[in-house]
């Protein structure tokens, strides 16, 4: 399949594509790394929105171990990725790449308000839509407001960046002999107890409104463009196919 297979995603970007070497925070190396991969596929007009994580500055459940109320450290949590927002932009914009940042907890000097239609409006513009702060409520993660998000702003599919090339039937970290899926059912990957892919309920929510979702490794070669163009990269989830590992 040599022509683009999807007209608009969704880019899930966990917290730690931000994080380098460093073993908390920003770098601004790694924000570069991640706005290079995402300039490809805006090259080829693809419309693009990213939903990005904050797991390298704060997350919610860490923080309520701590004995922070669990919904003020998710408000925590959820302005980590505010952070992580306006750092990917900078990252954006200095190669070129218009964006608008937009947060779905108000914070009018530094993000547009989540409007579903002004996102899609941008999109339709050429600018690459960042939305930061999740759903906006707590005891939730990023992983669920991608799903929703790419429900709302009617993306083709969520593309899920992780550390390993999809999903696999075993720990790929440490397991030599897992098997990666090149497709897989929603009701096998949520069956799956020891497939740690996506939070169970933006699984459901993928599932239950027929949104695919592909996971794949972000910084490997050209994966994501490799991805949207249909190559057989990382792992296809979707009601529409059967569950199958891939050949290699
Ligand atoms: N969060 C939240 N609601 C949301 C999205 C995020 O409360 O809709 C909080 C939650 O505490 C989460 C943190 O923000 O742990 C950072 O997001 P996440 O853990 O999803 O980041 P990632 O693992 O993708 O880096």
């Amino acid at each position: 399949m040599s022509a683009q297979r999807f007209k608009r995603i969704m880019l899930k970007v966990g917290g730690e594509s931000m994080i380098g070497d460093r073993e908390y925070g920003i770098d601004p190396g790694a924000a570069l790394k991640v706005a290079e991969q995402i300039k490809l596929i805006y090259a080829e007009h693809i419309q693009i929105a990213v939903v990005i994580g904050g797991g390298n500055i704060f997350r919610g459940v860490a923080g309520s171990k701590q004995g922070i109320d669990r919904a003020t450290a998710d408000y925590i949590g959820m302005m980590a990725t505010v952070m992580n927002g306006l750092t990917l932009q900078d990252a954006l914009e200095k190669i070129g790449v218009p964006t608008r940042l937009q947060s779905a907890l108000q914070m009018p000097a530094v993000a547009e308000n989540f409007i579903r239609r002004k996102a899609i409006r941008h999109m339709e513009k050429g600018r690459v839509v960042i939305l930061g702060a999740g759903t906006g409520v707590p005891y939730v993660t990023t992983d669920t407001g991608a799903s929703l998000h790419a429900l709302e702003l009617h993306c083709d599919v969520l593309m899920k960046a992780t550390k390993v090339n999809g999903i696999y039937d075993k720990d790929p970290m440490t397991n030599s002999d897992a098997k990666r899926f090149k497709t897989l059912t929603f009701k096998d990957a949520i069956e799956m107890d020891d497939v740690n892919v996506m939070d169970t309920g933006a699984l459901a929510m993928s599932k239950e409104n027929n949104m695919p979702l592909m996971v794949f490794e972000l910084f490997n070669g050209d994966n994501l463009i490799k991805a949207v163009k249909g190559e057989d990269i990382g792992t296809y989830v979707s009601n529409d196919v059967q569950t199958v590992l891939a050949s290699e």
